[in-house]
């Protein structure tokens, strides 16, 4: 006899919700009360698929919507994101022209209406495109801590060994805004639009008077758990004019020392053969907007 299981509902859920209105002392009660049971919610776009699901395995959700971590502040060209700052205010915001390709890259339209800038920072394979430009931006990232506020460069919190996840809440990013000419944000998935990224590269290279780079900041995402910098494309570059030949070098070295992953959308084998080739389209499209 074949028997078909039909009752394949997900279990029901029975989550405390909190909407915390101030960051001290609430949202930290709340952690030490609930430990690893409680999730934050950001725009929801990844922790509601889980909790709808049941999957998330916690008890209950802390809802960032009522800090106030929404504002941009543009002060000169130092940027402040706060953390519930939407993509699609990213988007509308004229003087951040240098983060819009990014951003549109980013999933759909309902995608980027909710999602968030600390969202993204915090997903993990293959999500994080706007986080891989703001890794090539050198950004800091502003924390809530129980002690107070503790600021990070995004390049070390991605390179812990154990990414904290609780205890944590980013309030905001700080960078400075590139020029034009300075940047780069390279997308490969499997469409044109909407889709994960099979490797993203990101860079910010600055040059002397002599058009020698001076600093360069090339940064990978879609192929680790997290977005990741190329130290040694960056070495590459570093000292040398930007040209054919410091491209190529960068390009070949790109890869050095980061493992790919393998999922549903490219192997581990295929992503490595992709980043010189999307590390040479990048640099080269930083090369010709300069000349
Ligand atoms: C259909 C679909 C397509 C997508 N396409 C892309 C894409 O092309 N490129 C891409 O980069 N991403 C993509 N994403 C992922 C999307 O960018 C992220 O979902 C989004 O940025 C996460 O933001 P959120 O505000 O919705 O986060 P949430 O879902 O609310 O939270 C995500 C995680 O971050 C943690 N978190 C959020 N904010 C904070 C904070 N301030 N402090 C500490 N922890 C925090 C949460 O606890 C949770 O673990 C896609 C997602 C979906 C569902």
């Amino acid at each position: 006899m074949i028997s078909v299981l039909t009752n394949s509902r997900p279990p029901r859920v029975c989550l405390q919700r909190f909407h915390p209105i101030l960051l001290q002392p609430i949202p930290w009660r709340l952690f030490e009360q609930f430990n690893e049971r409680a999730v934050i919610l950001a725009g929801g776009t990844l922790t509601m698929p889980e909790i709808n699901l049941g999957s998330s395995g916690r008890e209950a959700v802390i809802s960032l919507d009522r800090l106030g971590l929404d504002q941009i502040i543009i002060d000169d060209r130092t940027v402040r994101l706060g953390a519930m700052v939407r993509l699609v205010e990213l988007a509308s915001a004229r003087a951040l022209i240098p983060l819009h390709k990014a951003v549109a890259s980013i999933g759909g339209p309902a995608i980027r209406n909710m999602a968030t800038v600390g969202g993204n920072i915090c997903a993990r394979h293959p999500y994080g495109d706007l986080a891989t430009l703001l890794l090539a931006l050198d950004a800091q990232l502003t924390f809530s801590t129980t002690r107070g506020t503790e600021v990070v460069d995004l390049t070390a919190f991605y390179a812990a060994e154990d990414r904290p996840r609780r205890g944590r809440l980013i309030l905001s990013v700080q960078f400075q805004l590139p020029a034009f000419q300075e940047v780069v944000f390279q997308k490969l998935g499997r469409r044109c639009v909407n889709t994960p990224s099979i490797v993203t590269v990101a860079a910010r290279i600055t040059r002397n008077s002599a058009g020698v780079v001076d600093r360069a900041c090339v940064a990978l995402g879609g192929v680790g758990d997290n977005p990741m910098r190329s130290y040694a494309a960056e070495e590459a570059l570093i000292g040398k004019a930007l040209d054919d030949e410091s491209i190529g070098s960068a390009a070949q070295k790109a890869a050095a020392g980061i493992a790919p992953l393998t999922d549903s959308y490219a192997s581990a084998w295929y992503r490595s053969r992709v980043i010189p080739i999307q590390v040479r389209r990048a640099l080269s499209e930083l090369q010709a907007v300069a000349t």
